[in-house]
């Protein structure tokens, strides 16, 4: 946090050399923004246009009954006056009628992203984040039976389950790990607030931060669309070693074994 700070101070002290209030605080704030992740209320609209949408007006910090919500200030890493949440201090407890999004003026927060075909408002289509877990610091990965994370989830069973998995070290016991799956997981950060060891072992990333891509050139033969790609790829580089099936590839025990 201190370092955070560091970064954010010189960040300000070497914008404030170049000229003029606006400039300065304008790029500064974005700057501090740019610099790292934040956790959106639910049903907010991609980073850079919710910026932009978002009129700092504080309505949705006002309705959250949880005090979830913040309005950032010059020394949070938001951009100033947009809210968030730091889930390991305050989760999002997931209000099924999530006023905060309804009382969002600018569709900053889009209440659509939240609503089922019905309209019907459904909160576990939140994406404010994704859990991820770090497995040196989770004490379930050192055969201590802890489910504080599992037992918390209001997604329990779905949003993240419990896998065995050998104990190496004892070769006779099971370790039950926490595995998170991010189709369900909402981000609302309860696991991340329930976490008993000292600086949070699972956490809560913005979606695109914890997402990997594989790119177009791995191929699901599987996978229909995947495949589609592959004869599309085929038609255009006939000779192109790359798009071989993807299913010959794992068939293919020989060339993995030689
Ligand atoms: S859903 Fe409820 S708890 Fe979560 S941020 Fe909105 S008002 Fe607060
Ligand atoms: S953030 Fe954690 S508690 Fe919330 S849905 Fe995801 S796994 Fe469950
Ligand atoms: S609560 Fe924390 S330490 Fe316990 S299983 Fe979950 S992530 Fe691991």
């Amino acid at each position: 946090m201190v370092n955070r700070r560091k970064a954010i101070e010189n960040i300000f002290k070497g914008i404030g050399i170049l000229g003029t209030g606006g400039l300065i605080w304008g790029t500064a704030a974005k700057a501090a923004s740019d610099l790292h992740p934040v956790l959106r209320p639910p049903g907010a609209i991609p980073e850079h246009d919710f910026k932009k949408a978002c009129i700092k007006c504080g309505k949705c910090v006002e309705v959250c009954p949880y005090d979830t919500l913040k309005l950032a200030n010059v020394d949070d890493d938001s951009f100033i006056g947009t809210p968030y949440f730091e889930p390991r201090k305050t989760p999002c407890y997931l209000c099924t009628d999530a006023p905060c999004t309804t009382e969002c003026p600018t569709n900053a927060l889009d209440i659509t992203k939240l609503q089922d075909e019905q309209e019907k408002i459904d909160i576990n289509k939140s994406k404010m984040g994704l859990a991820v877990v770090h497995k040196e610091s989770c004490i379930a990965f050192w055969g201590i039976q802890c489910v504080a994370c599992y037992r918390s989830c209001p997604l329990i069973s779905e949003a993240i389950t419990l896998e065995y998995e050998k104990n190496e070290v004892t070769k006779k016991h099971a370790n039950l790990i926490p595995v998170i799956h991010s189709d369900i997981c909402t981000g609302c950060g309860i696991c991340e607030h329930a976490c008993v060891v000292e600086k949070a072992a699972i956490k809560i990333l913005p979606v695109e931060l914890a997402e990997g891509e594989v790119g177009d050139h791995y191929i699901k033969s599987w996978d229909k669309n995947d495949e589609n790609r592959m004869q599309e790829k085929n038609a255009s580089h006939s000779n192109d070693k790359d798009v071989e099936s993807s299913l010959d590839y794992l068939n293919d025990e020989n060339e993995l074994f030689d």
